[in-house]
């Protein structure tokens, strides 16, 4: 059995830095659900329930890790997930979707420029008129209770840490809307926070991540709060030759351990980028395997 916190292998350069990476296999976690997803729609899913609503109405993309994560989970409890995918559907359907689909979830296409406008689009008011009872969570799962369930992940996770006799100086993951990093961050006993944004314009994410951290946690530090804005490789769905590469050798490497080619994979290799600049003043990293292998199959590799 894997251990779910263990010593990664990596590539000559660490070495001679001195820095130690760990991983925490959140890939491992909740077989229908694994990664950050689950931890995003546990304080959704209590929510929906303490309200009796019939169904859940979400949004995503056609590869989304997050309508996967919700169309297993829904089943479960006995609600209807319902999404709103972004564009039109292509009659083929992807995995993604068609699994979304044989959990009895519902899908709703869209025009891109209404799906951008998300609580706020028309949509909202079409759907809700067509499914009672709907309990609304945003793209991803990122609102406050996402973000609550990626706190109390974050507990659980140094926890962990400190029974194993480990110090970090820093944890590093990894963003699409940041939910997951301002849980982490507004943990009192984490480290600092490493943040690599998958997608372009990730700058800007700095200031939502503290937005959100603050409001979990009024007394979060901020300090503890880096973004490497640089390694998104292009940005969503983008998979250049250097970084298949890196996976591959991180996978050699470490024959137990696959990342994803959206999120995890930056993370690793923005990190390593980091270290050969030099700059890094961190050494002991834990970095948080959020999951997302499911998204392999929107690539042809
Ligand atoms: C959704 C996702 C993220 C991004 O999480 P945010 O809370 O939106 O920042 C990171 N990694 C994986 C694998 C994901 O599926």
């Amino acid at each position: 059995m894997i251990q779910p916190l263990h010593p990664i292998l990596t590539p000559e350069t660490y070495h001679k830095s001195g820095v130690k990476l760990y991983i925490y296999r959140g890939d491992l976690e909740h077989v229908n659900a694994p990664g950050n997803k689950w931890h995003k729609l546990k304080h959704n899913l209590a929510q929906a329930k303490q309200q009796g609503a019939k169904h859940i109405i979400s949004f995503g993309g056609p590869y989304s890790n997050h309508l996967h994560a919700l169309g297993n989970v829904c089943q479960q409890l006995n609600i209807t997930p319902v999404a709103i995918i972004r564009g039109e559907l292509q009659p083929q359907l992807t995995p993604t979707l068609r699994d979304f689909i044989k959990c009895g979830g519902i899908l709703w296409p869209s025009r891109r420029d209404e799906y951008r406008l998300g609580m706020q689009s028309s949509l909202v008011a079409a759907v809700s008129e067509c499914y009672e009872r709907g309990y609304w969570v945003p793209e991803g799962g990122s609102n406050s209770q996402g973000v609550n369930g990626c706190y109390d992940w974050a507990k659980t996770i140094s926890t962990m840490a400190e029974q194993q006799g480990l110090n970090f100086d820093a944890w590093a993951v990894s963003a699409g809307t940041g939910a997951t990093s301002a849980g982490f961050l507004a943990c009192s006993t984490t480290p600092d926070i490493m943040v690599f944004p998958a997608l372009k314009g990730g700058g800007r994410l700095s200031d939502e991540i503290k937005r959100m951290a603050l409001s979990q946690n009024q007394q979060t530090n901020l300090a503890k709060l880096q973004v490497f804005d640089q390694y998104h490789c292009g940005g969503y769905a983008k998979l250049p030759p250097v970084l298949q590469n890196y996976i591959k050798t991180i996978h050699i490497l470490n024959s137990n351990l696959k990342l994803d080619p959206i999120y995890t994979a930056k993370v690793v290799y923005g990190l390593e980028q980091e270290i050969q600049s030099g700059t890094l003043t961190n050494k002991r990293i834990l970095i948080v395997h959020t999951g997302g292998l499911q998204g392999w199959r929107g690539f042809n590799m």
